[in-house]
């Protein structure tokens, strides 16, 4: 383990770019901390922190120039990876009507360093990786783009008000999947990183770095700070036997009342690091003949997403938001290997009337036990 002064951190992302990365990291805009291109340290949320509870949140400061003193806001690095909207394909015609020109490139794929990915988001990574690389069909959009990313992971020195990645052993430590992994630390009278790398191209980075040798002191520090982060988050998923749970209320009561509140807005799906659901749209041009393909996210709380041969099979808000729980913490698992949650708790936060994935998964339980006592 090492240790770097903040001043090590623009080192940083200057060695990043002269590797040739963009370089991707929080930023401050529209009043959240979003994922943007950095070009200095300067461009970080400097002394922000989010405050979120359940269908809020806002942006307030610190008192101290944290870099990384905030968790997640609404934008997840699916946003870089599987993008909202995307072009699949051009055809064009060629001169003289003969025939046709095909184009599949996508000029949005990047040589990327992600800076300032939580654990959480790491294991959202790994799911996506899950579901776009290693099953039967890789989805080339997101091979192109997922390629070669260098990750710089922050552990979290603080629970946000929604988070529950303790409890789906996804955080606040970054256990694998990135090439270096900061924890921040403001003492009183110093600023510091602790730097562990993960990959071969970290350590490299690493050399170049103004980095020395961590003393005992410094990582107990960290761990008592990344140790406090987990003991204090405010909410849990129990997942044990949770997906059988699923399974068995399929009729029960709760989804008619969550229905009562939910807007099938689709906030939560867009907002979800792991959600991953999307539609293909055909445009023509009139004027030179081309035909484009494109993809754009799409959302199980759609009617149209499940429009089947002259109708919609989920035509109420309760069999939507069923669908969407029952696949994220049940049928996730059989598909994926794991559940298709690891407690960001965006979800929570970005849902304009508070429903909360936690406590609708703890009342099924609740309601199960009763039923099956
Ligand atoms: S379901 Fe909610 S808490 Fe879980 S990963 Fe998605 S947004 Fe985060
Ligand atoms: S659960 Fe909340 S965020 Fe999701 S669709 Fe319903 S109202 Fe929107």
């Amino acid at each position: 383990m090492e240790t770097l002064d903040r001043s090590g951190i623009d080192a940083l992302l200057t060695a990043l770019r002269e590797r040739g990365f963009t370089v991707l990291g929080p930023t401050v805009r529209d009043r959240a901390i979003v994922y943007d291109e950095l070009r200095s340290t300067a461009d970080l949320p400097v002394g922000v922190t989010d405050e979120q509870a359940a269908g809020s949140y806002r942006l307030t400061h610190r008192g101290d120039d944290a870099l990384f003193g905030y968790t997640v806001g609404p934008h997840s690095w699916k946003r870089w990876l599987h993008p909202p909207l995307v072009r699949l394909l051009r055809i064009t015609p060629e001169e003289g009507g003969q025939g046709f020109t095909a184009d599949s490139s996508d000029p949005g794929a990047r040589r990327w360093a992600f800076v300032g990915v939580r654990a959480c988001e790491l294991a959202a990574i790994g799911i996506q990786d899950r579901v776009f690389l290693d099953g039967p069909a890789v989805d080339p959009v997101y091979d192109a783009r997922r390629r070669g990313v260098f990750v710089v992971a922050v552990n979290c020195a603080q629970a946000g008000g929604t988070c529950f990645c303790a409890s789906m052993d996804a955080g606040p430590r970054a256990r694998e999947g990135f090439d270096l992994a900061l924890t921040e630390v403001v003492d009183d009278d110093r600023h510091y990183f602790l730097v562990e790398d993960g990959s071969p191209e970290g350590r490299e980075v690493l050399a170049a770095l103004p980095s020395r040798l961590a003393t005992a002191d410094e990582v107990k520090t960290a761990d008592r700070i990344l140790e406090s982060a987990a003991s204090s988050m405010g909410r849990s998923l129990e997942m044990d036997g949770l997906p059988e749970i699923l399974g068995r209320g399929y009729d029960s009561p709760r989804w008619e009342k969550v229905a009562t509140r939910c807007l099938s807005c689709t906030n939560c799906t867009m907002v979800c690091p792991t959600c991953f659901c999307s539609t293909v749209e055909d445009v023509n041009d009139l004027a030179d003949g081309a035909a484009e393909r494109w993809r754009r996210w799409d959302s199980c709380f759609t009617t149209e997403f499940s429009y089947l041969h002259g109708g919609s099979v989920r035509t109420s808000v309760s069999s939507r938001y069923r669908q969407w729980l029952t696949h994220k913490l049940g049928t996730w698992i059989e598909q994926f290997g794991s559940p298709g949650c690891v407690g960001c708790g965006r979800c929570i936060t970005w849902c304009p009337v508070g429903i909360d994935l936690t406590e609708e998964a703890a009342a099924l339980r609740e309601s199960d036990r009763a039923l099956h006592a």
